[in-house]
C-alpha cells in the first residue's frame, strides 16, 4: 500500500496498492518482450508517438499538475508550467531525436567505410524523486524511448498518483505496451531488478544514498548507470553585477518549488563591495514571496513534500544558528497546519555547519561575504557537490573566465541554473556522473557500435 498524504494538510488523501514481486516479474518480461519490437521501429514511428505523447500532456495539463499539487504540495501554477515543460522535451526530441543518433562516420583507410552507429540496449531502469515528478520522468523517457530502450519507473513513494498518470499518458499516445511500465513498490525491491538480465541499465535521480545504492548494485553487475544527484550550488555575485537582476533571480533560484531543487542556488558568494546592497535587495525580494495554498495560482511557495523533510531542513537551520549562522528572515516552521516553511536567509555562516557543507533542500539560503574574485572562486568549490552555478557580472568575458574556473557540470552567467531540452545537463563530484538532454543525454543508453565495412 503507498499512502498519498497532502502535505498541505497532513491529510491522508488516498491509498494505492503496491505491486507485488510477481508484477514485477510480469512488468520485466512484457519490457523485455516489448524491446524486440520496438528497437526495430522506424524511428520516425517513435518520434511521431513522442510527439502524441506531447500533446497527451498539453491536453490534460490541468488534472496532471493538480496530481503533482495533492501528492507533493507544489504551487498549481509551477506544476502546470512542469507539464508543459515536459510536452517540450517530447516536442524536442520527436523533431530532433533522428538527427542525434544519426550515424557518424570516421575517418579510414581508402576503400573502407568506417562509422560508429547507435543501438538501443534494452528495459532500463529509472529511480526518480517526487521533486519534478513529471519533468524528471520525461527527462528520462522522452530521449531513451525514442532511441529505442523501453522503461521502468520506480518513482518516489510520496508519488504513486504521478507514477500512474504519466504511464497513462504513453498509453493514451499510443505507445505499444510494455515500452514504458510505472512499479509501484519499496526502493528495497531495486537491486533485485537491476541484477535481473533482461534489465540492461540504471539511472537515478535524487539523494547521494540512493545514488550511491543504484550505481553499486549497477556496477557490481557491470551494468552503465548514470546519476544526477544532489547539488549546493554557488549563486555568485561579483561587484560588477546587476545587483537588482541578481536579488531577483536570486530569490527565485533558491525558492521556486519550495525550495526543493537540486540545481537551486544554495550558497550566496557575494563580493564584499555590493554586499550590503545584494543583501537588502535579496531580502526584500525574498520577503515578497506568496507562501501557502499551493492550489491558489498566486502561491510562490507552497507546503514542504514531506513532513519529515521539512523536519529535516530544520534541523540543518537550528545546527548552523548554533554553530553561529545568524537568521535574518524566517528560521521557524510556520505556525499553521501543513508542511509550511518560510523563506530563510541566513547569514554569517561558520565554515562546515549543515548550511555550508550540506545540501539544504528548502527555501534556506546561505549567504556569504567574499572579499575578492579568489576567495569567492574558492568558495564556490568548497564543496563535495558539482552540479551548478550561476555567476552574475556585467563583463561577459570576466563571466566566461570564471566559469571554467568553478567546478560544476553547468555553469550560467547573469542566468540561473535550468534544465532545457536542447541543452546537456549533469554533475561532477558528489553531485553524480554521466549527462541528460542534447544529444549527450540521448547517447548515454546506446551501444556506440563501431561497424567497419572494408
Ligand atoms: P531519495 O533519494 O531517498 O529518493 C529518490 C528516489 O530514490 C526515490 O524513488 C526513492 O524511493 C529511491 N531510493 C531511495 N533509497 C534507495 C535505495 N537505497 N536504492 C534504490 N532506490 C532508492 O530522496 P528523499 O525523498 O528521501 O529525499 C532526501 C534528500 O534527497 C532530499 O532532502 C534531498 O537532499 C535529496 N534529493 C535530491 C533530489 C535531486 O533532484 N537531486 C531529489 C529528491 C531528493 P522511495 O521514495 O521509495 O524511498
Amino acid at each position: 500500500m503507498m499512502d498519498v498524504i497532502n502535505p498541505a494538510t497532513g491529510e491522508r488523501e488516498d491509498t494505492i496498492d503496491a505491486h507485488s514481486e510477481s508484477d514485477v516479474e510480469a512488468a520485466i518480461e512484457r519490457a523485455s518482450a516489448a524491446f524486440e519490437t520496438w528497437q526495430d521501429e522506424p524511428i520516425r514511428k517513435r518520434e511521431e508517438l513522442l510527439a502524441a505523447a506531447g500533446d497527451v500532456l498539453r491536453e490534460n495539463k490541468r488534472e496532471y499538475a493538480e496530481t503533482m499539487t495533492r501528492e507533493m504540495g507544489k504551487p498549481i501554477s509551477q506544476a502546470i508550467a512542469e507539464v508543459e515543460k515536459c510536452a517540450w522535451v517530447c516536442d524536442h526530441y520527436a523533431e530532433h531525436g533522428s538527427a542525434y543518433l544519426e550515424a557518424n562516420s570516421h575517418a579510414s583507410p581508402p576503400g573502407s567505410d568506417v562509422k560508429t552507429v547507435y543501438d538501443p540496449l534494452g528495459p532500463i531502469l529509472a529511480v526518480m524523486p517526487w521533486n519534478f515528478p513529471f519533468w524528471q520522468v520525461f527527462r528520462f523517457a522522452a530521449p531513451h524511448l525514442t532511441s529505442g530502450n523501453v522503461g521502468l519507473l520506480k518513482h518516489a513513494s510520496n508519488v504513486p498518483g504521478c507514477a500512474q498518470a504519466i504511464e497513462d499518458v504513453f498509453r493514451q499516445a499510443g505507445y505499444p505496451d510494455g515500452v514504458f511500465q510505472s512499479l509501484l513498490i519499496p526502493s528495497d525491491l531495486v537491486d533485485d531488478i537491476i541484477e535481473d538480465e533482461r534489465v540492461k541499465a540504471a539511472t537515478v535521480t535524487g539523494s547521494g544514498p540512493a545514488g550511491r545504492a543504484v550505481a553499486s548494485t549497477a556496477g557490481d553487475q557491470l551494468k552503465k548507470s548514470v546519476l544526477e544527484l544532489g547539488g549546493s550550488d554557488p549563486f555568485i555575485v561579483l561587484d560588477d553585477a546587476d545587483i537588482d537582476d541578481a536579488a531577483e533571480t536570486g530569490a527565485w533560484a533558491r525558492n521556486q518549488n519550495g525550495g526543493q531543487s537540486c540545481i537551486a542556488g544554495k550558497r550566496f558568494l557575494v563580493h564584499t563591495d555590493v554586499y550590503d546592497e545584494f543583501l537588502e535587495r535579496f531580502v526584500d525580494e525574498i520577503e515578497s514571496l506568496t507562501v501557502g495554498d499551493p492550489t491558489d495560482e498566486e502561491t510562490d511557495i507552497g507546503p514542504q513534500a514531506r513532513e519529515d523533510l521539512m523536519d529535516d531542513l530544520h534541523e540543518q537551520v537550528e545546527a548552523s544558528v548554533e554553530a553561529g549562522a545568524d537568521v535574518l528572515t524566517g528560521g521557524e516552521p510556520m505556525d499553521r497546519e501543513g508542511a509550511y516553511y518560510p523563506p530563510t536567509v541566513l547569514t554569517d555562516i561558520p565554515e562546515g555547519c549543515p548550511a555550508d557543507s550540506e545540501e539544504t533542500f528548502g527555501p534556506v539560503a546561505a549567504v556569504y561575504e567574499l572579499d575578492d574574485e579568489a576567495a569567492i572562486v574558492a568558495k564556490a568549490n568548497d564543496t563535495e557537490f558539482g552540479l551548478g552555478a550561476s555567476i552574475w557580472t556585467t563583463d561577459r568575458e570576466r563571466g566566461q573566465r570564471l566559469a571554467r574556473e568553478v567546478d560544476a557540470g553547468c555553469v550560467y552567467v547573469n542566468q540561473l541554473v535550468k534544465s532545457d531540452p536542447r541543452v546537456p545537463f549533469g554533475g561532477v563530484k558528489e553531485s553524480g556522473y554521466g549527462r541528460e538532454l542534447a544529444r549527450e543525454g540521448m547517447l548515454e543508453f546506446v551501444n556506440r557500435k563501431t561497424v567497419w565495412v572494408e
